[in-house]
């Protein structure tokens, strides 16, 4: 399987500014961004650099562009992998993708690892709830504690797992020396969905000025996710467009708002 991702698709570096809100999150992230660039300042003192930490926060809130974002601001390989990648119908290949992804990427340390989904991989053993293929997850989940145990401390790979559920998982990959760090990543507050409004109107031409758009759209939106955001601002001009405009109004993304959460609501409904 492919697996570097080591920058986005246009090739471009994902860095800390394109992830609006999240202050905490990339507070904490950021000594994780500090070790990848001084690794020798940390080992000359001896210091643990810990080896992972969970992202734990609803879909769609930034926890696969924090990792990225973390990749880019220390300027080191992106290797991504979701946790339903590493079940397969077939005995043995979960177990052999994980340490395909970790021997390339002590390979190319200093790097980061994501694993997005962990839950998928990582719920606790023997408790079931995946309709066959138990012995295949749980030996897919050993294969990855192997692994995070198998490096060093300065080997310089960080694995950052995402997930919405932290209280399921394996308390096995919560250990010292494992994910032994949670980084919450929640729906943003009206603050944090102006900001991230102003992220993803940047590139559209609009019909009035940014902030003024990002202020009547951030009080339109509580319950949002950024993902949700992010489409609303592409739905939007999707619909100017379609109307002829030279330029996207309000209106048009009043019209896109109704129209995600209408989304939200049939996902919602498919869930309950
Ligand atoms: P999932 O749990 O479903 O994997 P996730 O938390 O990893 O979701 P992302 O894939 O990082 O969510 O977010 C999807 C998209 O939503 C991003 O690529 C980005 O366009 C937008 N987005 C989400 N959060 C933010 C944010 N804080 N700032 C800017 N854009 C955001």
């Amino acid at each position: 399987p492919v697996i570097v991702k080591g920058k986005d698709k246009v090739g471009k570096q994902v860095s800390f500014s394109d992830v609006a809100g999240l202050d905490e999150a990339k507070l904490e992230i950021m000594e994780f961004v500090d070790f990848l660039k001084n690794p020798k300042r940390y080992e000359k003192l001896g210091a643990k650099i810990p080896r992972g930490a969970l992202l734990v926060g609803p879909p769609g809130t930034g926890k696969t562009l924090l990792a990225k974002a973390t990749a880019g601001e220390a300027n080191v390989p992106f290797f991504s992998m979701s946790g339903s990648d590493f079940i397969e119908m077939f005995v043995g290949v979960g177990p052999a993708r994980v340490r395909d992804l970790f021997q390339q990427a002590r390979s190319q340390a200093p790097c980061i690892v994501f694993i997005d989904e962990i839950d998928a991989v990582g719920r606790a053993r023997g408790r079931g709830g995946f309709s066959g293929g138990n012995d295949e997850r749980e030996n897919t989940l050993n294969a990855l504690l192997v692994e995070m145990d198998g490096f060093s401390a300065t080997s310089g790979v960080v694995v950052l797992a995402g997930t919405n559920r932290a209280d399921i998982l394996d308390k096995a990959l919560l250990r010292p020396g494992r994910f032994d760090r949670q980084v919450l990543i929640d729906k943003p507050d009206i603050r944090g969905r102006y900001q991230i409004f102003m992220v993803h109107l940047k590139n559209i031409k609009l019909a009035v000025e940014p902030e003024t758009v990002a202020k009547q759209l951030a009080s339109l939106t509580p319950g949002f996710a950024g993902a949700d955001i992010a489409n609303i601002c592409n739905e939007g001009a999707l619909i100017a467009a379609r109307n002829g405009r030279k330029s996207v109004e309000i209106v048009d993304f009043e019209a896109a708002t109704d129209r995600v959460l209408g989304g939200i609501e049939k996902k919602n409904r498919v869930i309950s």
